[in-house]
């Protein structure tokens, strides 16, 4: 089988000075593809440097929330304009975390709306952190549409969430998530979302699926996510790893060699 982790951070410093290592043992599993994404300036910079690199990795450039106020989406832009290598595919991951504090909700949203405005502007899709914001995410996105794609990361299905997903043919990527046993909640939602709006990812170096709690995460645990993928849209897991192959590509627009 093949796969493509849609999020992982390569760019970590856990990473720094194994990632031959690593991308070899995820190459080993049949990992094809992966899109390293950024979440401030500096990380978005040195996931384009390991594009340069290795030649299945993709981009996403982006501010994560919890940056609000430490960086401006102009010197996003000024990234972009200064290092783009045709890698990168992406704005991500932007969003909302009302997780570590609410006190910055106004900025937040707005660092989210001009980064989709970037996205638009340079006709790349978007991916998406949500956490404990559903309402706002959905608001937000309804307000300001991203033209070229969204992409829900580490989708945790709430009412709102699937809501907007299913009106607007979202892509979401389930990651170690979805072997937890809180995901047990899931399974309502699951066989609300169809197959083609579905890809995997990884997050790693965080999230580790079950049982590999504690560990650091590699795309090399794609396979754990598609078995539990499997059991949860009953698909044969040969047969599913294909089609959320192909959404990957198709998502992020790029040609298969
Ligand atoms: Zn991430």
């Amino acid at each position: 089988m093949r796969y493509f982790d849609t999020h992982a951070h390569y760019n970590d410093d856990k990473f720094n000075g194994i990632v031959d290592d690593v991308l070899k043992k995820c190459n080993d599993v049949g990992v094809k593809y992966i899109i390293n994404i950024g979440y401030n300036i500096e990380s978005s910079i040195k996931a384009i440097e390991l594009s340069n690199k290795y030649s299945n990795i993709y981009v996403a450039i982006g501010i994560h929330p919890s940056d609000v106020g430490k960086c401006s989406v102009e010197e996003l832009e000024d990234v972009y304009n200064k290092y783009n290598n045709g890698k990168i595919v992406a704005i991500g991951e932007i969003g909302l975390d009302y997780s570590y504090t609410k006190e910055n909700k106004k900025e937040q949203i707005e660092l989210f709306k001009s980064q989709i405005d970037l996205a638009n502007k340079l006709k790349l899709p978007i991916v998406v952190h949500s956490r404990d914001a559903s309402l706002d995410t959905y608001n937000t996105l309804k307000e300001v549409p991203a033209k070229y794609g969204t992409l829900m990361h580490c989708f945790s299905p709430t009412e709102d969430l699937v809501r907007l997903v299913l009106e607007n043919k979202y892509t979401v990527a389930f990651g170690g998530n979805i072997t937890y046993k809180r995901a047990a909640s899931f399974s309502k939602y699951m066989d609300m979302i169809p197959v083609e709006q579905i890809v995997i990812e990884t997050d790693s170096p965080y999230l580790p699926p079950v049982p590999l709690r504690g560990t650091v995460n590699t795309s090399a645990n794609l396979p754990i996510i598609m078995e539990k993928l499997s059991e949860y849209k009953k698909i044969p897991k040969e047969e599913l790893s294909e089609i959320v192959y192909r959404n990957s590509l198709e998502f992020f627009n790029i040609k298969q060699e």
